[in-house]
This record gives C-alpha cells, structure tokens and sequence, in this order.
C-alpha cells in the first residue's frame, strides 16, 4: 500500500482545533492498526518557533532529536503515542532558508528563482520526505494559518500540485471550518463555510471533507446547505461540536464518522477498531473522584498555553491517579517571601515552571523555600529546578549570594552556571543543550522509585547548569544529586532528605508524556500531592456529585 496524504486546511478563523483534529484524526487510524505520522506547516517567517516569546507562540515543543518546534506537535505525540521530529515541522523560514542556500551553492543552475516552482518544490519535498520514509501508512499534514492568508498561498499551491503529483487516490483534503450560532437570528449561519471553500476551490483545492466547528448540532437542513453549496457528500459533512475535554474529541470524530469516510475514499486497509484504553482514559478524566489543587508557579501563567505540555501531563498523571488536579496559576512576579504563605494557601503540591531570564525569580526562590520548609510536594522543571538550587544554597548552605550567572553574571557563588560550551555562542536560534539525553539514577531516589529503571532519556532546552566545581558544597549539606548525565557529568536531578517529595529536574519531563505513558515522575508527584491533601483535609470529594464532564 503506498502511503496516503490527509491535507488538512483551516477556513473563516483561526483557533478552530485544526491541530485537535488532525491528532484525532490520526489517533482513530492508529486504532485501526494503521502507521501514521502528522506533520505540521506553518505559514511564518521564524525558522521554527525556538526563539519566539510564549505570548506571542505559546509553548515550544522539543522533539527527542532537539528540534524546537510548534506546540501542535506536543499533541501528535500525546494523542498518538508516537515520536515526532524535525521533519514533523517545517516553517516558511526554513523552506526559504533552503532554498537560499542552495541558490548560493548554485544548484538552480543559473536559473530564476521564484516562489512557483522553487518554493512550492521545496515544500512538496518536505512532505514527501515523511512519506517515502516508508515508515507510514498516512501521512496527515496540518496547514497552519486560515485559507486566504497571503503567506498560505503557496502551501495551498504546493498541496495542489501534489495532489496532481501522487494522484488524487492517494491524497485528501480536509477543510475545517465554523459555522457560527447568530444569537440574533437564532440560528446557524453556512455562509462563511461557504465562502472559506470558495476561496479554497479558487486556488485549486476542492475539498473532499469539511469538519464543521460549532457551538450547536448541526441538523439536516444545515448539513444539507453545507453539502450542496460547498459540493461534498452530504455524509462528508462532519460535525464537531465543542467537547468538555480534548481528549474526547476522538470519540466525537468516531461518532460523526470521520475515520470512516477517510479510510472509505483512500481505500485504506484496516484491523477492527481498538479504544478501548482510550475510552477508559476518557471516562478516568471525566469522572475523577477527588480533586486537588496544585500551583503552577511561572511568569507567563496568564498565557496557558505556554505551559501546554504541563498542563496536559497533569490530565495524564491525574487520571492515573483517579483524581483531576486543579492548577492554581500563581504569578511569580507577585510573590514575596511576606506573601507566598497566602497565594499558596489550600495547594497540595507546587510546581516551579521552566522559563528564561530574571523577571519573577525572588518569587520563584520563595515558592521553594515555601515547600521546602512546609513539606508540601515540589517539582521543579528546569529554570524551576535551578531556583531549587539557588534556594538550597542561600537558605541552607549559607551562601547567602549565590544565584545563576544568567541573572547576576559576576555573583559570588554562581551555583547555576551557563555550560562551557554554550560560552561562546552567538546565535540564539536552535543552540542551547536540545533534546534528549541519558540519565543514570541513583538507588534509594524519589525518581527511581517513579521511572522503576536505572537509564532514562529525557528531553532538554538549556544553556545553565548546576556548576560541577561548587556542587560539593550542595551534596555537603544534604542536597542528593539523584540524576547524572553519564557523558558530561551533569546534574540532571537533584532531591532532598527528609521531605515526602522534593524533586527538581534539569530536562523537561512534561514533553514526554502521552496518554497510553503518563509520565513517571508527574504520576508520583500527583501521587505525592495527593497523600499531602488527604493528611491535611484538602482535597474535593467529587463521588456523589453528578458525574460532569472534567473541563482542561
Ligand atoms: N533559563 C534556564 C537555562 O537556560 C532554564 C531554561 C528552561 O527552563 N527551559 O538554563
């Protein structure tokens, strides 16, 4: 079977799903036994979103090969349990970027080089590069922006021309779209479905599906006057109704018949439908028993989804758990050794979020000192790890100066220092310590007790690290460096005696965990927050409410 291409658009606005979809979409594939990989376009000049701000981009999402990439991959990979890479995202900027260079290696021959067919060429070799991997059955490739967007015409273009490339049997194009609810008129309105797709038919691309984002079912009348004016099947109309959980939308996709009519019109060979995890992690999600609250300390927490894969590690390792975890979004840049008592009062657990630069340390350091002291479960993640590491070694080492050189360059005791061979770098964009590497775990640790194996790999994006010459003063005083990178000598995790569960990691865990693999060290945090609710009364019975769907 030669692999098959799923396109999927988005029409009338953006923040429809598209990426929920396409990992939907693929989840019920896998399900039926098919190999699949999702690849995400995006229409932006950045080379990839690496060195963008998390207001304007949200998460960036690391891939085990270090990529920095769009946080729809972190998705892919949750939804589908697979492992993405570089070649799942490829960027505007990197299409240009390659096509330059190889225009000054002189590989077009004297040629003009231009948007068509240069740019949609190197477009189109992007693509196909996952496909003729041989590796998948589908490839399904998310297009981002909306259709009309300038900087979409050419991968409308390309997807066009490969359309006609591979021939028309082998691809599909999806268009997702809104069919918004007039509160006015009372009813559904078609019209902007029907302009999207015009405006998709006039480049060339006629769709074969159309998911219909709504806020309200959508009845025959209305599937009816999508299918006719749009020019699809009338059961290629597809509903997608707003869902109380992302993780339920594969469900709704199952119900609408969206893998049906996909594996239909690609003449795709199939196993019986296998959920059944699935539907188990669903219902876990939706009827939890208790609820607790945990903190997530940061300084971008008005902007969630810059914490998205935290955010979805807490849905995972809370279903384990049998128990949904609030998160109590704590302001770092507010918090005060006076004030921190307050702002944490009523959480169970306490997570120092990843993050760069200066602003809202203190804060940081004193949600630290505040779990330390108070035995309430810490996990600290990266940048939250060294503000463990600082705070140890100002409170109870005694060196009262001690602090990263990323804040104070010329400090006293720079405990975190930036690792020697990111000294000399330059470039900002894909240079710091990415992707994942080895960790050997120390016996009698909170972290072997979670992973349950002596050799871990986890994924990074750093440039400081615990300073190898002063560490001794921190192991003097009781501080366990649990986690070791085995090549360079790295401290990777570090732990301390006599707190239920105090664990701060230099990698980012939270990239890792799927939903058929919940996180190890999330799962036992949970865990650990848990026990700390229950011992002092904090937790939300929810057994004999009705049993409501769980919003994220
Ligand atoms: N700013 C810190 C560093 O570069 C931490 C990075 C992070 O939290 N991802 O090492």
């Amino acid at each position: 079977m030669s692999t098959k291409y799923i396109f999927v658009t988005g029409g009338v606005t953006s923040s429809l799903g598209k990426g929920i979809i396409c990992a939907s979409l693929g989840r019920l594939l896998v399900a039926q036994g098919l190999k699949v990989t999702i690849q995400k376009l995006d229409p932006y000049i950045n080379v990839d979103p690496g060195t963008m701000n998390p207001y304007e981009h949200g998460e960036v999402y690391v891939t085990d090969d270090g990529a920095e990439t769009d946080l729809d991959l972190g998705h892919y990979e949750r939804f589908l349990d697979i492992k993405t890479s570089q070649s799942n995202n490829v960027t505007t900027g990197r299409i240009y970027f390659d096509v330059i260079t190889k225009e000054r290696q002189g590989a077009y021959l004297g040629k003009t080089v231009q948007v068509i067919p240069h740019i949609t060429d190197e477009i189109q070799s992007h693509v196909l590069k996952l496909g003729q991997s041989g590796d998948y059955d589908v490839v399904i490739v998310e297009i981002g922006g909306t259709v009309g967007d300038i900087e979409s015409l050419p991968y409308i273009e390309a997807v066009r021309q490969l359309r006609y490339n591979v021939g028309r049997a082998n691809t599909l194009s999806i268009h997702l779209t809104l069919v918004p609810y007039l509160a006015a008129a009372g009813e559904l309105k078609t019209k902007p479905t029907q302009h999207s797709v015009k405006t998709l038919s006039e480049s060339g691309l006629q769709p074969d599906i159309l998911v219909c984002r709504s806020e309200h079912p959508l009845d025959g009348t209305i599937r009816r006057k999508v299918a006719q004016f749009c020019n699809v099947d009338l059961e290629d109309v597809i509903a997608s109704l707003d869902a109380n959980s992302i993780y339920e939308v594969p469900l709704l996709m199952q119900k609408e018949g969206l893998d049906k009519r996909v594996i239909e019109k690609l003449g795709l060979e199939t196993k019986p439908t296998n959920l059944e995890n699935w539907i188990g992690f669903v219902e876990a999600v939706c009827k939890p028993s208790v609820a607790i609250k945990v903190a997530l300390v940061g300084k971008y927490v008005e902007h969630h989804d810059s914490y998205k894969s935290i955010v979805e590690a807490f849905i995972h390792s809370g279903a384990v758990n049998d128990c949904k975890v609030e998160i109590e979004w704590v302001q770092s840049d507010d918090l005060t050794k006076e004030n921190v008592a307050g702002k944490l009062e009523g959480v169970s657990g306490i997570l120092v979020a990843p993050g760069f630069g200066g602003r809202g340390i203190d804060g940081k350091v004193a949600a630290v000192e505040y779990a330390r002291i108070n035995n309430i479960p810490f996990f600290g993640i990266c940048l939250g790890m060294q503000c463990a590491v600082i705070e140890f070694s100002r409170n109870v080492c005694g060196w009262e100066n001690a602090n990263s050189t990323e804040f104070e360059e010329e400090c006293e005791y720079p405990i975190i220092d930036i690792m020697p061979d990111q000294k000399d770098i330059e470039n900002m964009g894909g240079t710091m310590r990415l992707g994942q590497y080895d960790c050997k775990l120390a016996k009698n640790s909170n972290a072997i007790e979670a992973y349950k194996e002596e050799m871990i790999t986890e994924r990074h994006r750093h440039r400081y690290e615990v300073n190898n010459n002063l560490r001794y003063k921190l192991t003097e005083n009781g501080m366990k460096l649990v986690g070791l990178n085995p090549e360079r000598d790295l401290v990777e995790i570090i732990e301390i005696e006599d707190h239920p569960w105090f664990v701060g990691v230099q990698f980012h865990p939270e990239y890792s965990s799927t939903v058929s693999n919940p996180q190890p060290l999330f799962v036992d945090f949970v865990k650990a927050s848990l026990k700390y609710a229950k011992d002092n009364s904090l937790y939300k019975s929810l057994k004999n409410k009705s049993k409501k769907a769980v919003r994220n």
